[in-house]
């Protein structure tokens, strides 16, 4: 078969044990194109069977080879699969932007680079980590000292969206690797492809049969909840909406299987009158607009101090307005289409909902005028509201889209009260140029994570998760051994 075929087939099938197998349910889905609804792939769904298949595989390989195998020798093969996806950087990018439809230059720059920088960071960690000792007195005198051994936790189920879907995939994966684990991996329906091509990757890079497998399929009564639910799953490790992370909480309880989750957010922006301008709106023009709205640490609500709010409003909406919508290999694009047709329709109800509810549409609030070859694609306008009151649907709930809602205020209080009046808490960005300020706020905002004059800066040695609605645990650098080793402590009296 030649190769651009092959590439093709196994982009769509799921990868078990080391091989690409269209399983055995028989179903299947379509892989749709956000730009334009065109056909992408028919995508092989996993059946009951395969997920069995899939998680016996990894449950084997934790003794196998894999589990044999020396500490350096592990982390050698981990960093070879940065090498193996650098290798095939191009394919990755085609398959990621045709299944997003992001901007070939936010995926070449975002998606792939640090997809695979993952498993780099993961194995440098483990190998600088090291064990805790402690000495102890006792009444005998002779004293006790106590070590602690860190074991992989298992067979580790990992859930991944559809908005990053390689980098978040890896963000799990790299570590569940480096600490000794094996997994079975769910992407998201939206978006299978460079989570199945990885398997090829594996393979080729030396890693065992096993460690790394791959089901297709959707949530409920599918490959989602067979794997949640599977009795050697001996963790599971989530990334999407909160009312999923419920559902799979339910599962992960029958057993007490440990769950890492990173969930949904609605993120404020706050900017203090003595902000640097300029940086305010670069930062929240990204922070709102960058992968078409659809990052969970995106920003939807901007408040703005008064002095400044007017002015706010006209150069934000300014920059939303040089936003260029288009294919993702068009130099000049700048934003690509939302992930489907009923995202899309999610969207625009909010849109709908603003302007029937009276708020003052600044930009957007519709569908942009596009080249006919792509009037099938989840195309929407980037869209900036004011007005709307501090309990409206928009202002409360994650909308996931090109959009946000600015309002003033008045004083300190005022504004961090507003930002944390939400059942989430994932991220937060100040602007203030007054550094005293910047550090009597941040520590008050209620969120995993708070910028002050950046949004999306990430040293991926720092813990990353969300507070509240918006996760459980946190992954990044040593935080996320927590999760992915299970540790014992040896006590020997002397
Ligand atoms: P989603 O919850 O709809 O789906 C995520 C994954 O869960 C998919 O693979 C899906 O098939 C699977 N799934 C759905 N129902 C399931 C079930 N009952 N059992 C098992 N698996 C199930 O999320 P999405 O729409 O793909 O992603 C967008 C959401 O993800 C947003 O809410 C966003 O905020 C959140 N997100 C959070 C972070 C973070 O780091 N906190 C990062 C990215 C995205």
């Amino acid at each position: 078969m030649p190769l651009d075929q092959l590439m093709e087939e196994i982009r769509a099938q799921n990868f078990i044990n080391g091989n690409y197998t269209k399983g055995t349910s028989g179903k299947t889905f379509r892989n749709i194109s956000p730009v334009d609804g065109s056909l992408i792939s028919i995508v092989h769904e996993a059946s009951l069977k395969d997920v069995d298949a899939a998680v016996k595989a990894a449950k084997a390989a934790l003794t196998g080879p894999w589990g044999e195998m020396p500490l350096a020798k592990r982390l050698e093969i981990v960093s070879g699969i940065v090498e193996g996806i650098q290798a095939r950087f191009d394919d990755f990018l085609e398959a990621e932007v045709a299944d997003t439809g992001k901007p070939m230059s936010l995926a070449s720059h975002l998606d792939i680079p640090r997809g695979a920088a993952n498993f780099q960071i993961f194995a440098d960690i483990m190998r600088n980590h090291h064990d805790a000792a402690f000495r102890m007195p006792t009444p005998d005198g002779t004293g006790a000292l106590n070590y602690t051994v860190s074991r992989p936790k298992g067979v580790i189920g990992v859930i991944s969206p559809w908005n990053l879907p390689l980098l978040l995939m890896t963000w799990k994966v790299g570590p569940a690797l480096a600490c000794g684990n094996t997994v079975v991996v769910k992407p998201s329906e939206e978006t299978p492809s460079t989570t199945a091509m990885l398997g090829d990757v594996m393979n080729s890079v030396g890693v065992p049969p096993g460690v790394y497998n791959v089901i297709h399929g959707f949530g409920p009564n599918s490959a989602g909840e067979f794997l949640t639910q599977h009795p050697d799953v001996d963790a599971i490790t989530f990334t999407g909406e909160t009312v999923t992370g419920e559902a799979i909480m339910k599962k992960a309880a029958v057993g007490i299987r440990d769950v890492s989750f990173e969930l949904g957010g609605k993120n404020p922006a706050i900017v203090f009158a003595d902000c640097d301008l300029d940086k305010a709106i670069e930062g929240t023009n990204r922070s709102v607009f960058a992968n078409c709205g659809q990052v969970c640490l995106g920003t939807e609500k901007v408040f703005v101090e008064r002095p400044i709010f007017d002015e706010f409003v006209v150069r934000l909406k300014a920059a939303a307005e040089k936003q260029i919508c288009g294919r993702p290999d068009e130099k000049a694009t700048t934003l690509g289409p939302l992930i489907s047709q009923e995202h899309r329709d999610k969207v625009l109800n909010y849109y709908k909902l603003a302007a029937d509810s009276g708020a003052t549409v600044v930009t957007g609030g519709g569908v942009p005028n596009l080249d006919s070859s792509l009037e099938k694609g989840a195309w929407v306008e980037p869209t900036i509201w004011t007005g709307l009151p501090d309990d409206h649907p928009v202002i409360k709930e994650e909308i996931f889209g090109p959009c946000c809602h600015i309002r003033p205020f008045d004083s300190e209080e005022e504004v961090i009260a507003l930002a944390n009046d939400t059942p989430y808490g994932l991220a937060c960005s100040i602007w203030t140029e007054n550094l005293t300020r910047a550090h009597r706020v941040a520590p008050q905002i209620e969120s995993g994570i708070t910028w002050v004059n950046s949004w999306f800066l990430r040293d991926l040695r720092t813990p990353f998760g969300g507070s509240k609605q918006s996760g459980i645990g946190r992954e990044g650098g040593d935080y996320s051994l927590e999760f992915y080793t299970e540790l014992t402590n040896i006590c020997i009296k002397l």
